[in-house]
């Protein structure tokens, strides 16, 4: 049974936002949801990252169930990350839109692409029981008027039927935007800058954030989230990009 808002983007009939053909509410149409939609496969993606190695001629699958170099080098954190589309055209279009233009249309589309994709893992899936999102920093806050992560993880919970609860975790610190540094200066920027605040019998929580690019900030996220008792932790983002 659908909701009502649910309802009311099924009659509305407002076109594909990256072609303009006819697609339903607010969604991509088929064959741009086929192409930006993010299809992980068991042989070519890090079971943890979802890190796809860049092809080198002939192409060597990895072993079923296998994790990347950088992922077994790491302390286990996040135990898998789920991601709706590829950080990549055009679909990445649709996200630089939304954290610039704070379309929140566009926030119900990656939820949906997301929440596609973890019905998809349901089997290997622990229940959840509560959605997190990555809070965003003051400056940022103030710069696009809304969380991007806060938004996709409200249109999550209206989906997934799971809680979302932001208040889990805070930053203990304002810093500047990561954009340009690479894993080891983003690990080292993001060391302590959340703090998790969970009651007793946290189980297992969703981290929701909007791109996954290296992993620190899901890292350090995850580990605050651990260190207050959650259970475990299952990163939950909207687009992974191509390269770490
Ligand atoms: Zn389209
Ligand atoms: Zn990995």
């Amino acid at each position: 049974m659908y909701s009502i808002r649910e309802r009311i983007r099924r009659i509305l009939r407002a076109p594909c936002p990256l072609c303009g053909l006819a697609a339903v509410g607010g969604d991509l149409c088929r064959p741009c949801e086929s192409e930006v939609s993010f299809e992980f496969d068991a042989r070519r993606h890090c079971h943890r990252c979802l890190y796809q190695a860049p092809s080198v001629g002939l192409e060597r699958p990895a072993a079923p169930r296998a994790l990347c170099e950088a992922c077994c080098q790491r302390p286990l954190t996040y135990v898998r990350a789920i991601a709706g589309m590829h950080f990549a055209a055009p679909g990445d279009q649709l996200m630089r839109r939304f954290k610039a233009q704070g379309r929140l249309t566009d926030a119900g589309l990656f939820a949906r692409l997301l929440w596609r994709n973890m019905q998809a893992a349901c089997p290997v899936l622990p229940q959840l029981t509560a959605l997190v999102p990555i809070p965003s920093s003051r400056e940022a806050m103030l710069r696009r008027g809304l969380n991007p992560a806060g938004e996709i993880a409200r249109e999550l919970a209206g989906l997934s039927g799971v809680p979302l609860r932001g208040a889990w975790l805070r930053r203990t610190r304002e810093t500047h935007s990561q954009k340009n540094l690479d894993w080891h200066a983003r690990q080292a920027s993001v060391w302590g800058l959340y703090e998790g605040r969970i009651p007793a019998g946290g189980g297992w929580l969703g981290l929701v954030d909007d791109v996954l690019t290296t992993g620190s900030t899901l890292e350090a996220a995850s580990a605050a989230l651990l260190r207050a008792g959650a259970q475990g932790v299952i990163a939950l983002v909207a687009a992974r990009t191509l390269a770490k």
